[in-house]
């Protein structure tokens, strides 16, 4: 049986994500700031879980992949080479009726309003550049104009050089960033998923041009296994091929992973094999050789890239609904975030049993051992089912008890998040015990 969309599930995830701190709308004393989202102490956390275990996997755990991080201002000639200037808009138009504006790729009927309504409103699509200019120093105008970049991607171009001859990586090699994006969209919504101000962990993969099928194919793989092995449900995520006529003209191959949000399916991160478009362009504005020259063949070439593009804020929203859940707990409703444990915001909760001083001491140092190895949470208030519950809501995947028989027998109590099973173990044992079990 294949998987449905649950409307539901979008409601109560954005109220937990704002009850629970991890999402706030951003500037809200002042009534908000249209589709623009700060991340709150639990959001902040899973956040960086999230971009850190994309590191691992890109970066870490791999010796063909180096990072960067590159400026987000840049000048107008790196847009004019790269096609932005020219080509990254978006189609909009206007309902006569009620005003509102749209973007006409992503109408269901082109002739139908959505907001009220009204048949054949639309005004002739005007094409939108996307991208957010502004200008630097004390005078506007042109020769002062630079852009805020609208992704990560074009940063791995224009260092190309550089890493290749700091970095002694040769083809196949890739240059991975995680970091802030900018797109003035039209229509921003949906939560987190599409907002003008985002993060991308997106990594440029330059190989030898007769290679660039196979890696292609390889990133596709290597990219969908990394939601799964994050503990996404396989039925909730799809690679999904483009069309010969959704592809951008240097692309011989894109696909999307998709992720099947209350709304259907939709793009996580696209992998896409690039050509050797986006070194030849540079190469051409800069008037810089953006070639690798090959000592067994004694020959220079263009490498050609494969590049995996993911939003991290997009996919931590994902994350979110794949591991909502309720279930029941001796009669009484529970909610619980059954996520992955490098993902939760907390890996550990600290709870002495009772507020009583006797306890705060022990309590006190089992949360200072483990604070160096993990991130851990300390919460001593109210009745202790309900700091249980507390926790499955924010997806701690084991919290620990300190009771008063802790002062006798130097033991703590463990419960795990999703099976609830609880277990008594020497606080000597619990670095090495969660070292295994969180790893
Ligand atoms: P879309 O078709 O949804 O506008 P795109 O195909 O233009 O997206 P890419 O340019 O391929 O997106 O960007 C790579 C990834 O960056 C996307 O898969 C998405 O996860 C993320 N992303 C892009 N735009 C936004 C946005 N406005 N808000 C949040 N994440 C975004």
């Amino acid at each position: 049986m294949s998987a449905t969309a649950d409307a539901s599930l979008f409601d109560k995830v954005v109220n937990l994500a704002k009850r629970r701190g991890f999402v706030f709308p951003s500037a809200e004393i002042y009534g908000g700031f249209r589709s623009t989202y700060d991340y709150g102490p639990l959001g902040v956390l899973m956040l960086r879980n999230v971009k850190d275990a994309w590191w691992r996997a890109m970066v870490q755990e791999r010796d063909d992949v180096v990072g960067l991080d590159a400026a987000i201002l840049s000048p107008p000639a790196v847009w004019e080479a790269s096609g932005h200037l020219a080509n990254f808009t978006d189609p909009l138009v206007d309902c006569r009726e009620c005003h509102e504006r749209f973007r006409l790729d992503k109408l269901d009927d082109p002739d139908v309003c959505p907001s009220c309504g009204a048949k054949g409103s639309f005004t002739e699509a005007r094409q939108f550049n996307l991208m957010f200019r502004t200008h630097a120093g004390p005078v506007e105008g042109a020769g002062h104009e630079v852009y805020l970049r609208p992704e990560t991607a074009q940063g791995m171009f224009l260092n190309f050089k550089n890493v290749l001859e700091t970095s002694r990586k040769k083809p196949p090699f890739g240059i991975a960033q995680v970091g802030k994006s900018f797109r003035n969209e039209i229509t921003p919504g949906n939560f987190v998923f599409r907002t003008r101000e985002f993060e991308q962990m997106e990594m440029e993969f330059f190989v030898p041009p007769g290679e660039a099928d196979q890696w292609y194919e390889y990133w596709c793989r290597e990219r969908h296994e990394w939601y799964l092995r994050y503990g996404i449900n396989p039925e909730l995520l799809r690679l999904r091929p483009h069309d010969a006529d959704e592809l951008s003209h240097y692309s011989s191959g894109t696909s999307d992973v998709e992720f099947l949000f209350p709304w259907g399916w939709d793009e996580l991160e696209g992998i896409a094999n690039r050509g050797d478009f986006d070194l030849t362009q540079h190469a051409k504005h800069s008037g810089e050789r953006l070639e690798y020259f090959d000592q067994t063949s004694g020959a220079h070439y263009v490498p050609h890239v494969i590049e995996p593009a993911a939003g991290a804020t997009r996919t931590m929203m994902a994350f979110l609904m794949a591991a909502y859940a309720e279930d029941e707990v001796n009669g009484e409703a529970r909610t619980v975030l059954r996520l992955h444990h490098r993902l939760a915001p907390y890996q550990i909760a600290v709870l002495p049993l009772s507020k009583k001083d006797t306890l705060t001491p022990v309590a006190r140092e089992v949360f200072t051992r483990l604070t160096p190895h993990f991130m851990c949470d300390y919460d001593e208030t109210q009745a202790i089912g309900r700091r249980y519950r507390r926790q499955d809501e924010v997806g701690t995947p084991f919290c620990i008890t300190v009771d008063f028989e802790s002062l006798e027998d130097r033991a703590v109590t463990i419960r795990e998040r999703d099976s609830m099973a609880q277990e008594r173990v020497q606080i000597d044992d619990l670095l090495p015990l969660f070292r295994e079990r969180l790893a």
